[in-house]
Formats: C-alpha cells, sequence, structure tokens
C-alpha cells in the first residue's frame, strides 16, 4: 500500500497546526510548526486568508486523515461504513478510526506516535487474544486483549516503552496493565472520550456534496 514520502512535518505545517505525528519531538522546540508558522512551498507565507467553505471542510478531511495516517481510499470506505451505521456519522467515523490496532497500540502507550505503532504493529510485535496480529488497519472489539507478544517484551525497546508507559493514561475505553504490556478494549469509545481536535460534521458535509 502506498504510504506518505513526503516530509511528516509538512503535513502539519500544510494544516496551520500541531498534528502530534512524530512522538517526543512533537511537544519539543525543534517541532517545525513552532520554527516555520507558516506552511511549506514557495508561497507558504501568503496564502489566501479566508477559505472557502469548501475549502474548510476538505482541510478538515485531510486534517484527519493525516492524524491517524490513513490514504485517500480507505478513508472514504471508513465514512461509508460510518454511514452505514446507526447514530451520527462523524462520530460513528472517528470511533472507527479509533478503533484501528495502531491507534489502539498509540493510545495504549505501547509506540510515542500512531507513525511508530503501525510500524510495530507491521513488524509482528502484537498479539490480540493470543494470535499475531500484524495489520495496522485491523479494528479492535469489545473486549478483545492487545499484547506486546512475547519474544518481544524483553527486547530493549519495549523495556523502555514500558517505562514510559507507566507515566501515560490511556483514554476510558482501554485498560493497560503496563507490567504485562497489555491493554483490553473496555467499550468503543464515545466522542467526550476522543481527544482529536477534528470537526468530524465538516467532513460529513464534505462528503454530502
Ligand atoms: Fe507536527 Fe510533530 Fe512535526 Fe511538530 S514535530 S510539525 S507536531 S509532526
Amino acid at each position: 500500500m502506498g504510504r506518505y514520502i513526503d516530509s511528516v512535518c509538512r503535513q502539519c505545517r500544510r494544516e496551520g497546526e500541531k498534528l502530534f505525528l512524530k512522538g517526543d519531538r512533537c511537544y519539543s522546540e525543534k517541532c517545525a510548526v513552532e520554527r516555520k508558522p507558516y506552511a511549506p512551498g514557495a508561497h507558504g507565507q501568503n496564502r489566501r486568508q479566508k477559505p472557502s467553505e469548501y475549502g474548510l471542510q476538505l482541510r478538515e478531511k485531510q486534517k484527519t486523515r493525516r492524524i491517524y495516517g490513513v490514504l485517500e481510499k480507505q478513508f472514504s470506505n471508513y465514512f461509508k461504513k460510518a454511514d452505514r451505521q446507526q447514530g451520527i456519522t462523524g462520530e460513528n467515523l472517528l470511533v472507527l478510526l479509533e478503533r484501528r490496532l495502531d491507534n489502539v497500540v498509540y493510545r495504549l502507550g505501547f509506540a510515542s506516535s500512531r507513525a511508530e505503532a503501525r510500524q510495530l504493529v507491521t513488524h509482528g510485535h502484537f498479539t490480540i487474544n493470543g494470535k499475531k496480529a500484524s495489520i495496522p488497519s485491523m479494528l479492535v472489539r469489545v473486549n478483545d486483549v492487545i499484547q506486546v507478544k512475547p519474544g518481544s517484551r524483553e527486547s530493549v525497546k519495549f523495556q523502555e516503552m514500558k517505562e514510559q508507559a507507566a507515566y501515560k493514561t490511556p483514554p476510558e475505553w482501554l485498560s493497560v496493565d503496563v507490567e504485562n504490556l497489555s491493554g483490553t478494549v473496555l467499550a468503543y469509545p464515545i466522542r467526550d472520550q476522543i481527544d482529536t481536535q477534528v470537526h468530524e460534521q465538516l467532513i460529513v458535509e464534505l462528503y454530502s456534496r
């Protein structure tokens, strides 16, 4: 599957805000949005000030895609699925994105960014209910137990991660057992439990055009 090959930080600069795609660096003074608070490219510093309604909707969709690291086609499929479900489409969309395995690994504190979580999952370091789970887009279900596989737990990487995870608080819909590098899905998240700063209704409006 294709992936972004452009600089990750350019994506934040394009959206004009921090999307926290790079883990610890995002919280440091090295953050590109802090250093260059304007869009990338030759004309980045003289962009049009007032975007159109369509422009706002488009940017919100792009921003959400970038936060979760999802490509266009897959995002569109998530939207179709969310639209078919009962309830509020925008919220359904965010819940689907939150249920992705790479996002859950990140939320549990076992990776410093979703990109790192995706890589760790792809490299086969995780199991779901004891079975190997190496597809980042897998959707977790209630009562699923996500765990670092036994052969990886003693690695330096995960021992360091364990120390860091001990200082993080997972969202209410997940429980974490740091000592055993595992987490359980207690429920699907509700909107208030998702701290992603997006206006999902704008995405719904975009796809309803
Ligand atoms: Fe975005 Fe993080 Fe890069 Fe800052 S350091 S621009 S928040 S990815």
